[in-house]
């Protein structure tokens, strides 16, 4: 279970070469929020734009193992861009479950054509709690008018723009609850679609996060994903996978953390010794590498589960809750190691730990995973 082939070996070499070529030089730029264009096109070019897209419609269709190998190291390099481009796979997620043929040819077509896709469920009113989405879609004979607004939408201003694919879940009968709530395949740039609030994050810049504006946003009924009322079953098993991705996320950026903590260690002089030749900060060291070896096999028990067709949404929140809570402690005990260097701008620790500290909110919160963990715990 835990070993690479010899396949997620290259993946993970061709992901390391992207980032030593693309992202490391550029890493201030990504982090002013202005990703090169030629960043995209780079990533573009490795093949690994969608990793989920179905062989059916000329994808990579990866294991979710490699998906976990490639975004824990996109996450060494920049968690932010992992975010983005990891937008594609959470986009396409319902797709997978509940896509016609049809409806899959038309969501990936423009995504491996480069675009970026978008998943948007969450709402001003309905963030952990996804039952309250108050977006309504009104069937009004062979189509849905959409009307309503979402918020924090990673990617979504380049989906629109680019004219490329998201997912919109919208309530067709609000007496219902979360038993109303239906996913819909919009094709960005449809009217009644725009881009309103872009947030100014104090983290993770290199991906873009907005709001939404939904008027009278008319989809044919042929966009209905599953059938009405199987919204909130298609959002939660697209968070069971999305979440294993965050905690890869988050192996990485503890990695990325660790490794900048030992660069520092190694060249620090304290009392006419480097500091890694004090045990009370080696031993630090190993508390930090032993948090992220963890970490990494439970992203990997979830993996293999899933990709043995076994149940994997209890382990995804295990993985989840455990890797984002490392990655903030890990970047922080690196922070910590680095003294006061650790908390000026020229060091590299300040923009890993301001990046760690989306990973235990999005996707669902850690007081979230503690639901779903407590749950399939006390129902056995
Ligand atoms: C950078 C970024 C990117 C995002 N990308 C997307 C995206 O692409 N698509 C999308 O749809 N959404 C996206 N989101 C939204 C994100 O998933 C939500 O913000 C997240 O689920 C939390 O919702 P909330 O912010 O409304 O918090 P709330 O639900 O208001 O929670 C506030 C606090 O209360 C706690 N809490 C809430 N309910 C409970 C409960 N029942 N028991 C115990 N504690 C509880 C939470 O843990 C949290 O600490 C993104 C958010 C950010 C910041």
């Amino acid at each position: 279970m835990f070993d690479y082939t010899a396949g997620q070996l290259e993946l993970q070499q061709k992901v390391r070469n992207f980032v030593s070529e693309y992202v490391t030089p550029n890493q201030s730029i990504i982090d002013s929020g202005n990703v090169p264009e030629s960043v995209f096109q780079a990533w573009y070019q490795t093949g690994l734009i969608c990793l989920v897209a179905p062989k059916a419609v000329g994808g990579i269709e990866l294991d979710t193992k490699s998906c976990a190998i490639i975004m824990e190291e996109l996450a060494l390099g920049d968690v932010g861009l992992a975010t983005a481009f990891g937008a594609n796979n959470l986009g396409s997620y319902p797709l997978l479950i509940a896509g016609t043929p049809e409806q899959q040819k038309q969501h990936f077509g423009p995504i491996l054509e480069g675009k970026y896709g978008a998943f948007a469920l969450t709402e001003p009113g309905a963030g952990s709690d996804a039952g309250a989405v108050a977006t309504t879609a009104v069937k009004k004979g062979d189509e849905y008018i959409l009307n309503g607004s979402k918020c924090y939408i990673t990617q979504g201003g380049y989906a629109i723009d680019m004219e490329s694919s998201l997912v919109v879940f919208a309530s067709t009968d609000r007496t219902l609850g979360s038993k109303g709530l239906s996913a819909f395949l919009v094709k960005g740039g449809t009217p009644g679609l725009k881009v309103g609030k872009i947030e100014d994050k104090m983290g993770i810049r290199g991906s873009q996060t907005v709001e939404l504006v939904i008027e009278n946003l008319k989809v044919p009924a042929s966009a209905l994903l599953g059938a009405e009322g199987d919204g909130m079953k298609i959002a939660m098993k697209t968070l069971d996978s999305g979440r294993l991705m965050v905690a890869a996320q988050s192996v990485g950026c503890g990695q990325a953390a660790l490794n900048a903590a030992v660069r520092y260690v190694k060249g620090r002089m304290d009392g006419g010794k480097p500091l890694a030749k004090q045990q009370a900060v080696t031993f630090r060291l190993a508390e930090m590498e032993t948090q992220v070896e963890a970490a990494r096999q439970l992203v990997h028990r979830g993996a293999v589960l899933k990709d043995n067709k076994q149940p994997y949404s209890h382990h995804s929140a295990i993985a989840k809750l455990f890797a984002t809570d490392m990655a903030m402690k890990v970047s922080l005990d690196a922070m910590d190691i680095m003294g006061t260097y650790g908390y000026t701008k020229d060091s590299e620790i300040e923009k890993i730990w301001r990046d760690a500290r989306i990973l235990s909110i999005y996707e669902g919160t850690n007081q979230v995973q503690r639901l779903v963990i407590a749950g399939g715990l006390l129902r056995s």
